[in-house]
């Protein structure tokens, strides 16, 4: 991969402030990038894109949930920025609970983060990518969008609603110059997973051919592969990236 081939693109991460989010912002703005990092504490976005190799790269407070606060986040990065070439939708919550025990506020909070939160942004920057025809989508699922995991109801279905989303908006753009693409991350390392005890690490760690957790980098990787040209040709796929535990 060359090394600045996202050089003069805008990129807008969501939940760019943390875990995954973040590395995915700092692998983009390797790339050349100029990157709009968004999160719902405002100030810790803004203290991540500073922190972020190279300039021009500014932090937005949005509750990605929040379709008119998302629809003034994309107006403002684009006035900052320029127009966004680059959409990464990684925001996203858990409440887990067995079924019987789960609330609304669990499941409705799950999916307007998690799959809501992926429609407003994809909805409010398409117009601009199709209009420039030029734009990539990059939505973060999980593996368990795939395979289902008890206890994730809520989590789960908003992961497999991603997948269907990203497949709607990569035929529904493909012949105006916008891809959409997925990850399904597996267990990766950051606050989300900081809960589970060495026993439950050891024992996840055992289902994983490799052996062992992801980091965050191992996501970005293959994130900035599925936003950048050397992956023009690919739309409405979902990259597995999970240390072969599921295949
Ligand atoms: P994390 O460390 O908990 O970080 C979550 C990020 O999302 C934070 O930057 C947070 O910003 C932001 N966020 C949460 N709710 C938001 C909202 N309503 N509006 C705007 N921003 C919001 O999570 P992570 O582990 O990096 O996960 C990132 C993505 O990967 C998620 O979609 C997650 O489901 C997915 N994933 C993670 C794993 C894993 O094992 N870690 C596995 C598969 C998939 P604030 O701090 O400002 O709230």
């Amino acid at each position: 991969m060359s090394t600045n081939e996202l050089e003069g693109m805008v990129a807008l991460v969501t939940g760019g402030s943390r875990g995954i989010g973040l590395a995915i912002c700092r692998s983009l703005a390797g790339g050349g990038a100029r990157v709009a990092v968004v999160g719902r504490d405002g100030q810790r976005a803004e203290e991540a894109a500073a922190a972020l190799p190279g300039e021009r790269h500014r932090g937005y407070a949005c509750d990605v949930g929040d379709s008119t606060a998302v629809q003034s986040t994309v107006a403002a990065v684009e006035a900052d920025l320029g127009p966004i070439d680059i959409l990464v939708n990684n925001a996203g919550i858990t409440r887990d609970n067995i079924l019987l025990r789960m609330k609304d506020e669990e499941f409705d909070e799950v999916i307007n983060t998690n799959l809501k939160g992926a429609f407003n942004f994809t909805r409010s920057v398409s117009r601009g990518m199709m209009k420039r025809r030029q734009g990539a989508i990059l939505n973060v699922a999980s593996v368990v969008g795939l395979t289902g995991n008890a206890g994730q109801a809520n989590y789960a279905a908003s992961k497999a609603g991603l997948l269907g989303l990203t497949k709607s908006v990569a035929k529904e753009l493909a012949s105006r110059g916008v891809r959409c693409n997925a990850i399904a991350p597996g267990f990766v390392n950051t606050d989300m997973t900081s809960d589970l005890t060495e026993a439950q690490v050891e024992a996840l760690a055992r289902l994983i051919p490799m052996g062992a957790l992801g980091e965050p980098d191992d996501i970005a990787g293959a994130a900035r592969f599925l936003v950048g040209p050397a992956a023009r040709y690919i739309t409405g796929q979902v990259l597995a990236v999970d240390g072969g535990m599921v295949m």
